[in-house]
Parts: C-alpha cells; sequence; structure tokens
C-alpha cells in the first residue's frame, strides 16, 4: 500500500494511482520517498544502519545448538540424570516443540527451571511469497533480535528441499547478489540454522528430505557454527538429514574448503564459480582478489580426494558478461579431468546491480559447448524466478518498505 499520510505534501507519484505500475522501481522508489518525507514531517528520526550483534549481546544461552554431550554436562551440573539430556534433545529436534511445557516427561521443576535460565528461541514467520506454480514459497522469518533473514521451501520430484540462511546479510560482495548490499549483521547460530528447516516444516506440516546452505550468508565464514549445525541436523536422536541430501555452497574460500575436506563429512559442497577466469570473477566477485581460480580449482580437487565426494560448480549466466561460447571453452579446459557436475543457473535479476539473464538460446549453446568437452552439465530449473527470486531480495524489499532492520 502506498504510504503517503495526509500532511505529507511532498508526494507526486501518480504510479498509486495505476494499478498496473504497482511494481514498477519508479513506484518503490516513491515508496520510500514518501516514507522518509511522512517520517520527516512526523520527526522521526531515520531507522539506524543495520550493526553487527556482538557475542556478548549474542550470549544469552542457546539450549537449542547444544550437542547431546554438552546437554549431557548440563544436565549432571544442574543435578539431573544425564539420560534427560537425550529426552531433552529429542523434544527439541525429534518432536520439535516449542515450548518446555510440551516435554511432558521431564520433571515439572527441571521444565521450569529451564524455561527461566534457556529460553527456546525459534524464529518468526513474517512474510512468505509463494510462485505462481506452487512450487516455491519464499519465507521471511524474524529472529529474536529483530533482524530478519530469509529460506525458500522447494517442491522436487525427488522430496521438499529447503535453502536456508547462515548470516544475516553478507560480507562477500558478489555483484550479483542482493544479499550484500548492505554488508553482514551478524552470524546465525546452529539453533537459527535449523529453526528455518523445523518452522518451515511446522508451517507446511510436510517432511523436509534435502537442505541447501545457499541463502544469505557465506556458510564457510561461520565456519565453526556450519560444523556445529552439521553435527546437529544429521543426528539419528534430530531430525535425521541424510548427509548426501546436504549441500553447502561457497564463494571459495580456500583454506576452509581444505579444513571441510578435513572433517570427511559425506555433504555436497557447491562451489559458486561464476566465471572461467581470474579477471573476470574479480569482476563478480571479491573474494577472487583474495584466491586465484587455479587456487580454487586445487583446493576443490583436494576436496574430492579426500572426501570422494562429487563437487558441483554452480556458473550463473549474466547476459553479455560470462556466457559466450570462449567463457565455455575456457570453463570446459579449467574442468578438463575432474569428477564434477557444473549447474547453469540463468541469474536471477537484481535491480540495484543491472545485471540481465541470459537468454534461452545462449544458455542452452552454453550448455552444448560443454558437454562437447564431456562436462556433466545440467541447467537448474527455475524456482521461484517471480517471487523475488535471487537471495536477500525479499529481506532488502521489506527493510526498505518498513525502513527497519
Ligand atoms: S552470492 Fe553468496 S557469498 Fe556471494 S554475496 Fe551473495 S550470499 Fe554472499
Amino acid at each position: 500500500m502506498h504510504p503517503q499520510l495526509p500532511g505529507s505534501k511532498r508526494c507526486g507519484c501518480k504510479n498509486r494511482r495505476e494499478p498496473d505500475r504497482a511494481n514498477s522501481p519508479k513506484h518503490e522508489k516513491c515508496i520510500r520517498n514518501c516514507r522518509k518525507a511522512r517520517d520527516a514531517d512526523a520527526g522521526v528520526a531515520p531507522a539506524p544502519p543495520p550493526r553487527f550483534v556482538n557475542a556478548k549481546e549474542q550470549s544469552m544461552p542457546d539450549i537449542k545448538s547444544m550437542t547431546i554431550e554438552e546437554l549431557t554436562e548440563l544436565m549432571t551440573s544442574m543435578g539431573e540424570k544425564p539420560f534427560r539430556a537425550r529426552q531433552l534433545f529429542g523434544w527439541m529436534h525429534e518432536k520439535r516443540v516449542r515450548t518446555y511445557d510440551e516435554m511432558s516427561n521431564l520433571p515439572g521443576v527441571l521444565r521450569n527451571t529451564l524455561a527461566g535460565e534457556y529460553p527456546l528461541l525459534t524464529v518468526r514467520k513474517v512474510q512468505v511469497q509463494e510462485s505462481g506454480r506452487g512450487d516455491t514459497r519464499k519465507y521471511l522469518f524474524e529472529l529474536y533480535d529483530g533482524n530478519m533473514i530469509e529460506s525458500v521451501w522447494m517442491r522436487h520430484r525427488h522430496g521438499i528441499s529447503v535453502c536456508i540462511s547462515s548470516q544475516v546479510g553478507c560480507r562477500m560482495g558478489c555483484r550479483f547478489c542482493a544479499s550484500t548490499l548492505d554488508g553482514c549483521v551478524r552470524n546465525l547460530t546452529a539453533s537459527e540454522m535449523l529453526e528455518q528447516i523445523y518452522e518451515i516444516q511446522r508451517l507446511t506440516g510436510e517432511r523436509v528430505s534435502h537442505v541447501d546452505v545457499m541463502g544469505s550468508g557465506e556458510p564457510l565464514d561461520n565456519y565453526d557454527t556450519l560444523i556445529r549445525w552439521l553435527r546437529l541436523v544429521s543426528c539419528p536422536e534430530g531430525i535425521q538429514i541424510s548427509q548426501r541430501n546436504i549441500t553447502v555452497s561457497t564463494c571459495g574460500l580456500v583454506p576452509q574448503i581444505r579444513k571441510l575436506a578435513q572433517e570427511k563429512y559425506g555433504i555436497t559442497l557447491a562451489i559458486s564459480l561464476h566465471a572461467p577466469d581470474d579477471e573476470l570473477r574479480r569482476e563478480l566477485m571479491p573474494v577472487a582478489n583474495r584466491y586465484s581460480v587455479d587456487e580454487l580449482i586445487s583446493a576443490c580437487r583436494e576436496y574430492f580426494a579426500v572426501t570422494g565426494r562429487r563437487i558441483s560448480f554452480e556458473y550463473s549466466l549474466i547476459a553479455g558478461k560470462n556466457d559466450s561460447q570462449e567463457h565455455a571453452a575456457k570453463l570446459a579446459g579449467l574442468l578438463k579431468g575432474m569428477n564434477c557436475h557444473v549447474n547453469l543457473i540463468p541469474v536471477n535479476p537484481v535491480r540495484e546491480r543491472g545485471y540481465r539473464r541470459s537468454k534461452a538460446p545462449e544458455v542452452r549453446n552454453f550448455q552444448l559447448k560443454l558437454e562437447k568437452y564431456g562436462i556433466n552439465v545440467t541447467i537448474r530449473r527455475e524456482m521461484g524466478a517471480d517471487i523475488d527470486g535471487a537471495c536477500g531480495q525479499l529481506r532488502k524489499r521489506y527493510r526498505d518498505e518498513q525502513n527497519c532492520k
């Protein structure tokens, strides 16, 4: 709805009267200007920019991020029998209840103590958008401190997958991404990463079988939390998502890729590559100033050698930028002899960046060229392009409209 209030004289926007222009960028700019004008008229100071929530502020005990071993220590320190830890873990992660009151086999005194000292943090649904085909829903969730994150639910032939965020915003600065436009506000906790899956399962009533850590944030920039989350999400006493059904996507933090290989998880590692050489990659992804394409590919080869898990390379096709036949040939040369898979993604346009997606014939020709060189390649099925498909877009739009965090 247009936010113009009586008393604000600065809005002459005709777009608000014409429904077919309701979603135009012009109209959105007008909404922002009107909101500012309204606030100025009312003497309201603009909302402060996002700030980093420091470790002390985040020190609220987060019981849902604890492993069974840590819960056992906690129960023992509270004078309880160690088996209470498994009961508590099962209520939080297998039955996924929201309150201690529902944990019927725990003593009332223990439930009261826990409720007072260890709040059960959840995420709150603020908005949901559903694609026209009904196979994709994008959720905007609010965290306990008022920050917002996005998660995406998708229905596939092979089951239900959820794409989750690992940070509020992102500091990696990829040029085609909306998540990074305002930088990184803070890391998510393991329980906040879990709760995105739990809450979507509660809301839809359908079991989630696959999880992609591909939403806002660079998961390897929040490494310790990612490892804790991996342990919890695949734990047999919890929601038990098979590691084979988990994909972690990175823009290419080479030391962390090497470290992750040594953890020997059975997950799929996806690399956001998007360019076959350093020059173009630096233009699209600032991380390429730190790690060259050669260093990245060598870390990927090492990852495969240690884990035996095939690497997936994500390649967003941007019209006139990285989608030529020469780019395809270069990419094929780079990945030659590697056990990998290339996922071609026509880029989701982000208004602030001005990139356009490649047209269908270019996408198809790029695929054919890679196939000619023996590269395993697919074009990602487009899901959610009609609902702020690019990662971070829904949060950005909501923040702009609300002028909030
Ligand atoms: S693409 Fe991923 S790593 Fe790059 S800025 Fe966006 S969220 Fe961060």
